[in-house]
């Protein structure tokens, strides 16, 4: 089915009609032929009126996963059986997707310099803009990412679990992993936060791909969501798997150059002395070797073995065994 989109400068939600889906072209910045930029934007509004939920995806221009979560979501949700609106935008950064890369085009990482500036850089003031003509309307958002080039992700979240209400919204993802992590300066969900608007960053996996498994869990965490804000009637599933929540997770890096093999597993739990990778010189020979510095789990890894002294090797997360956040 063909969805029919409109070009629109600004979001009016009192005259988007009750049980419809619509889809939008929104006219944020313009291009060097003074041509619009346009972000696409797709509103379902329920029988009556309730929270706004948004979605954002590809904050990151390569981060696709949570592109496709957001469209088969649309497909399939019932506006005749939802309470409130859901704010969609499948693809945030535009001018990143069209290189498919991850940062905006003057070489910004669109999140980390949220929120933006009215008047300031290319990337500064369309993340200004973005944030006052999209992100202002949400009650709750979130975040859809993925790990970026060159590495592999669980799928998990990233909240901070200090607050009722984004530890609630984290565990009703379903998620293999929870980290707990204030919102940094500079990020998408840390400037909704700041606006009242409680947040949560999901990783749906790997970048530049579609993985159906992950979209799946994407799909699901959002429908439980929705559940708990009343805006459906629909059962939580959240019993899935064991979710592993940690209180804090770092990247562990390397300190020489080389061709580099990392042996965990994503989810993969090891303890303080694992053998955690080799590097091999371009002869072949081990030249360096890795071990995990305190017990944990893995929630991302490097999968590109080309290595520069400073590489990542993998993301390890510090499991909550006090049970302070779970
Ligand atoms: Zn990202």
């Amino acid at each position: 089915m063909i969805h029919h989109s409109q070009i629109i400068k600004d979001i009016d939600l009192d005259s988007v009609s009750l049980r419809s889906k619509n889809y939008f072209y929104l006219h944020l910045v313009s291009n060097a032929l003074g041509l619009p930029v346009y972000l696409p934007l797709m509103i379902a509004k329920g029988n009556k009126e309730g929270p706004v939920l948004g979605l954002t995806a590809a904050v990151h221009g390569d981060e696709v996963n949570g592109t496709q979560t957001i469209q088969r979501l649309f497909e399939e949700l019932e506006v005749d059986d939802l309470k409130g609106t859901i704010i969609a935008i499948p693809i945030v950064n535009i001018p990143a997707y069209e290189e498919v890369q991850r940062k905006y085009t003057d070489g910004e990482d669109l999140n980390r310099i949220m929120p933006g500036k009215e008047n300031g850089s290319e990337s500064a003031v369309y993340a200004h803009r973005f944030v006052q003509k999209i992100v202002s309307h949400f009650n709750y958002l979130l975040d859809l990412h993925t790990a970026s080039d060159g590495r592999i992700n669980s799928y998990y979240i990233r909240a901070n679990l200090k607050k009722p209400i984004t530890r609630r919204l984290a565990e009703l993802q379903d998620a293999d992993i929870i980290v707990h992590n204030t919102p940094s300066d500079g990020t998408l969900r840390g400037t909704a936060s700041e606006m009242g608007i409680p947040a949560i960053t999901i990783e749906v996996g790997n970048p530049n791909t579609f993985q159906k498994k992950m979209i799946k869990s994407g799909m699901v965490g959002i429908y439980n969501v929705m559940s708990h804000l009343e805006m459906t009637r629909d059962t939580i599933e959240t019993d899935n798997r064991d979710t592993v929540v940690c209180s804090k997770s770092y990247w562990i890096y390397t300190d020489a150059g080389g061709l580099l093999t990392v042996y965990p597993e994503l989810t993969q739990k090891i303890k303080k002395g694992d053998l955690i990778a080799i590097i091999r010189d371009v002869f072949g020979n081990i030249i360096k070797e890795y071990y995990a510095p305190e017990d944990g789990i893995v929630i991302g890894k490097s999968k590109s073995p080309a290595n520069k002294t400073g590489g990542r090797i993998l993301h390890l997360g510090i499991i909550d065994r006090n049970g302070i956040f779970s």
